[in-house]
């Protein structure tokens, strides 16, 4: 009788969404930030902006997480979820008009297992109305950062840490979008400051999502190469985040994984990225709610179909005003 080769276990990030809460979209950055977690059978999403209201059924995560109350991280949930949602009590508070039959409680500092999934909640500053946190997130001896938006992450060093991957908030790339109000700090640090947080920590690569007018109503070449330029000078590897792109946890147990998406990897990085493929938008594969997990698999690949895709042109004009507005809009 043959033995049953042991189990694959699965850890693997999808970025669903990689927009902040801005006037403009592009095919690269549709929809606001959110992650999936895929763990063996677990999907665990981690926000759901008001771009998923209509999605949600169709990515039928097994739990969601919320890192704070704004609209683009926890509208999406309007019509309340099929889930558990995770959240910390401040947060939770806020949202409660929305139908959400099982809201779960996430202490910060302390650890809880979400599917097989430890996340540990620390709180930044990011919003007085809206108190925010990061998380960091550890499976099968991997572990990454998120913290999609934030204006500061106080003890920086000690919380990033031995993670392999920083996620952080892509709102600006120099310029800070930061108000100082009732001694806290409100908004968004640059890119450039929360590369200097992951040299501190020793953390080798940066990631960034929740992009903002300068990121998606500008050049990508140039803001990556921008952002390249800023992880040397760091000594880590930076890059911006887009709808559909993977991040693979390589420790060598998967080759043939390895081998396959040798195109797009990091070898001298524990994380390897696979970018979406563009050109062959309706792939599963790339659409991070592959066939073999989602029973509404047929339904999750319009997630990622840039067939529907918003882009809108806008002017030089109207984008130095849509910046600016972004900067207010952001500053609550
Ligand atoms: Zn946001
Ligand atoms: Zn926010």
């Amino acid at each position: 009788m043959r033995e049953t080769p042991a189990r694959i276990r699965r850890f693997e990030l999808v970025f669903l969404g990689t927009r902040g809460e801005i006037k403009i979209r592009s095919r690269r950055h549709r929809r606001h930030a959110a992650l999936l977690i895929r763990h063996n059978d677990a999907r665990i999403m981690i926000d759901c902006g008001s771009d998923w209201l209509r999605l949600l059924p169709a990515i039928a995560p097994t739990a969601i997480v919320l890192t704070h109350a704004h609209p683009d991280h926890a509208w999406g949930l309007a019509r309340g979820a099929q889930c558990p949602v995770y959240a910390t009590r401040e947060t939770s508070d806020l949202l409660r008009g929305f139908p959400v039959r099982d809201w779960r409680c996430v202490p910060l500092g302390k650890r809880v297992l979400i599917d097989g999934v430890s996340f540990k909640a620390y709180a930044v500053q990011h919003s007085l109305r809206a108190p925010a946190v990061g998380y960091r997130i550890a499976a099968e001896g991997r572990s990454l950062f998120y913290v999609p938006d934030v204006a500061w992450l106080p003890d920086a060093a000690h919380v990033l840490r031995g993670t392999d991957v920083y996620i952080g908030d892509g709102a600006t790339v120099t310029r800070r979008l930061i108000r100082q109000r009732a001694g806290a700090l409100i908004g968004h640090a640059a890119v450039a400051t929360q590369l200097s947080w992951c040299r501190e920590a020793d953390v080798r690569q940066a990631m960034f999502t929740h992009c903002g007018s300068q990121v998606v109503g500008g050049d990508a070449r140039r803001l990556n190469a921008v952002l390249r330029r800023l992880g040397r000078e760091r000594d880590l590897e930076a890059r911006l985040a887009c709808d559909g792109d993977q991040v693979l946890f390589t420790n060598g147990d998967s080759p043939k994984r390895a081998a396959g998406s040798a195109r797009n990897r990091i070898g001298r990085f524990p994380v390897s990225i696979v970018t979406a493929k563009r050109s062959k938008p309706s792939s599963r594969k790339h659409a991070g709610l592959s066939p073999e997990n989602a029973s509404s698999a047929a339904a999750t690949a319009d997630v990622f179909r840039p067939s529907q895709a918003r882009t809108t042109a806008v002017s030089t004009n109207q984008r130095r005003r849509l910046i600016k507005r972004n900067a207010v809009e952001h500053l609550d």
